[in-house]
């Protein structure tokens, strides 16, 4: 049919590529750095597997069950529910929060009055029932407001927000205030009541690989110097291209985003968890905490570490560390290891520091009032996370919609309706 340029080979350009590869055109994508996969990366060091940030997979999101085989990516799942972790001047002391609805037989959650009362609980079934009900697209429905104020309005204590929602939400939204627009929240919530939080076997760059090997290598040039000319027309290196449609598949004020986020992975040679869960620190907010969480993916993954070896990945989010001052890799890492003392003991001193990493522009502003909606804000042949929520399903969900636009494009042209 007809000759498509893409610029791009995130998720987004990789999916739109797909798409219209599939319904017939020729397509061709065009990125700018030497790796495919944009912010969905994976390093290889010493035989552990680290991701840039710790990202996880949901295998609720609809447009995701359309678009990956989870099974060909060896996705292994989180359990459901958390291990909270409070610090103590002497030893830290740790609760599981099973989730009571997937594992009602682990019992709901032992530490029940210093997080939650009774009420909570009773609130999270409801809202639980409350944003199930329907269609997906119905979660960005309603209000607008932020996070906090969602949560405050459904009746939360202030003790269940900071100690539960906080650190939970703000690792996921990689912001401080719980200022995400409550559109999102609901929709994540829906999404992690429905599905599993998973991790690919070859860790999570192997998931835009997935669609660059359904698409075939050959139409993905690396180390493209891209600019567009116009609808139809680019120059890649210096050479001018025609095609019949070219889609932007990246975000052209990424580098204004503001929300960022510190990743810090050890291998260790025991993993510190003893369930297959993700620790969330309840001091975050109130004791001026750093760490957001902590995950152990070869807990779930054992690819992800060398034989007889643990990778821990812990996250602070960018705003946080602002907030305590601190501005480098070694001020984050000296912090997060006193933390992480606290909390484990003498064992975190043979704990080997792999990478400190520093994701400057990880997702998009969502922030409240925003005319939140689960369809693409751009009306051009632009995808990408930006344009629709901050997240793997925006941005597949972006890619479907410009594949869609252009396709139909096309077809009027071809048929002289244009
Ligand atoms: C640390 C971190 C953790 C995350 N965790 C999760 C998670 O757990 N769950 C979840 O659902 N989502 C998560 N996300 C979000 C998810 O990774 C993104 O929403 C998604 O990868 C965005 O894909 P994209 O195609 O829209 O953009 P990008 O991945 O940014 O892709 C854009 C591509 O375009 C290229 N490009 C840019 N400009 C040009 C140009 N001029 N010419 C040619 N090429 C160009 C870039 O190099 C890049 O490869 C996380 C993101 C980060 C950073």
């Amino acid at each position: 049919m007809g000759s498509i340029a893409v610029v791009g080979a995130g998720l987004s350009g990789l999916r739109c590529a797909t798409l219209l590869q599939a319904s017939g055109h020729d397509v061709q994508v065009y990125e700018r750095s030497s790796r495919l996969g944009g912010r969905m990366q994976t390093d290889q060091k010493d035989g552990f597997l680290l991701d840039h940030g710790f990202h996880v997979m949901q295998t609720g999101y609809p447009a995701s069950k359309r678009t990956f085989n989870f099974q060909t990516l060896g996705a292994q799942a989180f359990e459901p529910g958390a291990i909270l972790v409070e610090q103590r001047k002497k030893r830290a002391k740790f609760w599981t929060m099973a989730d009571p609805f997937r594992r009602p037989l682990q019992g709901v959650f032992s530490g029940l009055n210093r997080f939650a009362s009774p009420l909570d609980l009773l609130r999270v079934a409801m809202m639980r029932f409350a944003v199930r009900r329907g269609n997906v697209n119905k979660t960005f429905e309603g209000g607008m407001d932020d996070t906090r104020a969602y949560l405050m309005q459904r009746g939360f204590s202030e003790r269940m927000i900071d100690r539960f929602f906080h650190p939970l939400f703000s690792g996921i939204f990689l912001e401080d205030d719980l200022r995400t627009n409550e559109r999102m929240f609901r929709f994540v919530f829906r999404m992690m009541s429905e599905g599993q939080m998973v991790l690919p076997e070859e860790g999570v760059a192997a998931a835009p690989k997935q669609l660059a090997q359904r698409l075939g290598y050959d139409r993905i040039h690396l180390d493209s110097t891209i600019e567009i000319h116009d609808a139809t027309s680019l120059s890649v290196n210096g050479k001018k291209m025609k095609f019949d449609a070219i889609v932007k598949a990246y975000n052209p004020h990424l580098n204004q985003e503001k929300r960022h986020v510190w990743t810090v992975h050890y291998g260790a040679p025991s993993s510190p968890l003893k369930s297959k869960h993700i620790l969330l620190n309840t001091d975050v907010r109130l004791k001026n905490g750093l760490i957001a969480h902590l995950a152990v993916p070869s807990d779930i993954q054992p690819s992800y570490a060398p034989a007889g070896k643990s990778l821990v990945s812990v996250t602070v989010v960018g705003q946080r560390a602002e907030a305590l001052g601190l501005q480098d890799a070694s001020a984050i890492e000296g912090t997060v290891r006193a933390e992480l003392s606290n909390w484990f003991g003498s064992q975190t001193a043979d704990w080997d520091l792999l990478d400190v990493q520093h994701i400057r522009h990880a997702l998009p502003e969502v922030g409240a009032n925003l005319e939140l909606t689960s369809t693409s804000r751009n009306n051009g042949f632009e995808c990408g996370d930006h344009t629709v929520h901050g997240s793997v399903e925006g941005a597949l969900v972006s890619a479907e919609q410009v594949a869609n636009a252009v396709h139909e494009h096309l077809e009027r042209r071809v048929h002289g309706l244009d």
